[in-house]
C-alpha cells in the first residue's frame, strides 16, 4: 500500500503500553511530532505487568513525574525473600541499592499508563489516537520497499497515517514487526500462565516471587480488594484444565495457596480464567528502512522476574535519546534512513535483552519448569549459605532485577522539576 496524500506525522508509535508511552512522551518534549495509535478505548487490562522498578522509579523522578506516581495507591517490595526449610532467605535486596527509591512499587499498569499518557498531553506535538488498530505498514515501491506509515482501523472506519518513521511498540503480538518481516528467533518456553481474580482481603507474601510447590506454581499481585493471581503449568494444558472443571481448578488453587481456599468460590466460571500464550523471543535485526521495533515487540519476554516492563521503558529512552534529533532536524524525511542512528539503538540494547532473556531462560528450565512438573527442588544449600554469610551478594541480583545490566536516563532535555500531585 502506498502512503498517497492524506494524514501525517513525524514518528508513528504503534501501541500505548509502557515502552510506546515512554517513547512518544520523550520525543514530544524534544518537539518532535509524535502520535501514539493505540487499539484500545483505555488502558484497563489485566494482562499487564504491575512492577514499576528503582530505574522507572529514576526516570519518573527525572521526568518530573515521581510525586504524581508515589500518590498513587501501590505496595512496596523490599527484598525478595525465598522460603527454605531452615527459614526464609533474601536473594534480592534492593534496599542496597544505590538508587534514589531502592525498591519495586507494585502498581496497576493501568495506573501508570494514565500518568504518562497525561503528562505526554501537556506537549503540543503529541497525539494519541484510541482505538486505532493498526493493521499492516504502507510502503513505497513494493511489497518490499521502505516503509512510509501505518494502515489503521477506527470507529470511523479505515484510515491511514504517514510518517518519517514507524515505532513498533506493540506488544509480544505485534502486528508491525509481522508486517515488517524482520526474522525472529524463537526459545522454547514449557509454561503458560493462566490470569485470574481471587477477590480477598488477606495479604498474601511473596510477591514477584513464585510460590512454588509440589502442587503447583502460583504468583500473585496484590491490587486493591482482590488478589491478581498468574497460576503457571505445563504449556498446552488449557483445554485439560477447563475439561476438569471449575472445582477441581479451585481445588489445584487451593493446594498452591491454602490460605485463600475460602475465597476461591468468588471464581464464578473458568470463563474468568485467561491463558496467556508465554513466548520467549527476539529479532534478529530490530529494524529495516522506516521501521523500528522496541520492548515486547523486539523482543517478547517471560512474566519470570517481572522485568519486562522496564526493559521496554529502557529500550525507550535510549531510543528517545539517540532519535530525537535526527527526527527533529528531518534525518528520516523525503525517503531517507539514517542506518546509523537507528543502529545505535539496536547496538546499545540487545546486551541488556540477551542478558535478561538468559537468565529467564535459566529460571524456566532450573525452576520453573521442573516445578510445574511436581519437582520442587528449592534453592540449592551452598547457595543459601553462602547468601547468609555474604548478605551482600544479594545486590547482585537486586541490581540485575531491579536496575537492568545497562540502565538508561532520561537527557537532559526531557527532565522537568517535580511537579504537584493532583
Ligand atoms: C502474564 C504476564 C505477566 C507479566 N508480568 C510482568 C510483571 O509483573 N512485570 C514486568 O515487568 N513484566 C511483566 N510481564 C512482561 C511485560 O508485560 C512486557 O514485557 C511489557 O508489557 C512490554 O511492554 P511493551 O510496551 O513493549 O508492550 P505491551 O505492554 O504489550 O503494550 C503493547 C500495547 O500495544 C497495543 N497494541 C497491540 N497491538 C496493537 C495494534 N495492532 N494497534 C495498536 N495498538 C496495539 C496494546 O493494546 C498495548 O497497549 C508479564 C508478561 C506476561 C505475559
Amino acid at each position: 500500500m502506498d502512503a498517497g496524500e492524506g494524514e501525517r506525522t513525524t514518528c508513528a508509535v504503534v501501541g500505548g503500553g509502557p515502552a510506546g508511552l515512554v517513547l512518544a512522551l520523550l520525543l514530544a518534549r524534544a518537539g518532535v511530532e509524535v502520535t501514539v495509535l493505540e487499539k484500545h478505548a483505555d488502558f484497563l487490562r489485566d494482562f499487564r505487568g504491575d512492577t514499576v522498578h528503582p530505574s522507572t522509579l529514576t526516570a519518573l523522578e527525572d521526568l518530573g513525574l515521581f510525586e504524581r506516581f508515589d500518590a498513587l495507591p501501590q505496595t512496596r517490595l523490599r527484598q525478595v525473600a525465598v522460603p527454605t526449610p531452615s527459614g526464609d532467605v533474601v536473594m534480592a535486596d534492593f534496599g542496597r541499592l544505590r538508587e534514589p527509591h531502592p525498591y519495586v512499587a507494585m502498581v496497576p499498569q493501568w495506573d501508570l499508563l494514565d500518568l504518562l499518557a497525561d503528562a505526554a498531553a501537556a506537549e503540543p506535538t503529541f497525539t494519541l489516537r484510541r482505538e486505532h488498530a493498526v493493521t499492516g505498514l504502507l510502503r513505497e515501491g513494493g511489497p518490499a520497499g521502505r516503509v512510509t506509515g501505518v494502515a489503521y482501523d477506527a470507529p470511523t472506519g479505515p484510515g491511514s497515517l504517514a510518517a518519517d518513521l514507524v515505532v513498533a511498540c506493540d506488544g509480544r503480538t505485534s502486528v508491525v514487526r509481522e508486517a515488517s518481516g524482520l526474522a525472529v528467533r524463537s526459545f522454547r518456553v514449557g509454561f503458560d500462565v493462566w490470569w485470574f481474580r481471587i477477590p480477598t482481603r488477606h495479604r498474601v507474601a511473596g510477591s514477584l516471587v513464585p510460590r512454588l510447590t509440589p502442587a503447583g506454581v502460583l504468583i500473585g499481585i496484590p491490587r486493591r480488594g482482590y488478589l491478581q493471581a498468574a497460576y503457571l503449568d505445563r504449556k498446552g494444558r488449557d483445554a485439560e484444565l477447563r475439561a476438569e472443571g471449575l472445582d477441581a481448578f479451585r481445588r489445584r488453587i487451593a493446594a498452591i495457596v491454602p490460605e485463600l481456599a475460602g475465597d476461591l468460590a468468588a471464581v464464578e466460571s473458568l470463563d474468568e480464567v485467561k491463558v496467556l500464550d508465554v513466548r520467549l523471543d527476539r529479532l534478529r535485526r530490530w529494524a529495516a528502512p522506516g521501521v523500528l521495533c522496541l520492548g515486547d515487540a523486539a523482543h517478547a519476554m517471560s512474566p519470570v522476574g517481572g522485568v519486562g516492563v522496564n526493559l521496554a521503558i529502557q529500550d525507550a529512552i535510549a531510543a528517545a535519546r539517540l532519535l530525537a534529533t535526527p527526527l527533529r532536524t528531518g534525518a528520516f524525511s523525503r525517503g531517507a534512513w539514517p542506518t546509523a542512528a537507528v543502529a545505535a539503538v539496536e547496538r546499545r540494547r540487545r546486551m541488556p535483552t540477551v542478558a535478561i532473556q538468559t537468565l529467564q531462560r535459566v529460571l524456566h528450565r532450573r525452576l520453573i519448569e521442573p516445578a510445574v512438573a511436581g519437582h520442587v527442588e528449592g534453592l540449592p544449600a551452598p547457595l543459601v549459605r553462602l547468601v547468609r554469610r555474604l548478605p551482600a551478594l544479594t545486590r547482585v541480583p537486586a541490581t540485575l532485577i531491579g536496575v537492568g545490566p545497562r540502565p538508561e536516563r532520561v537527557p537532559g532535555w526531557a527532565r522537568r522539576p517535580a511537579g504537584p500531585s493532583d
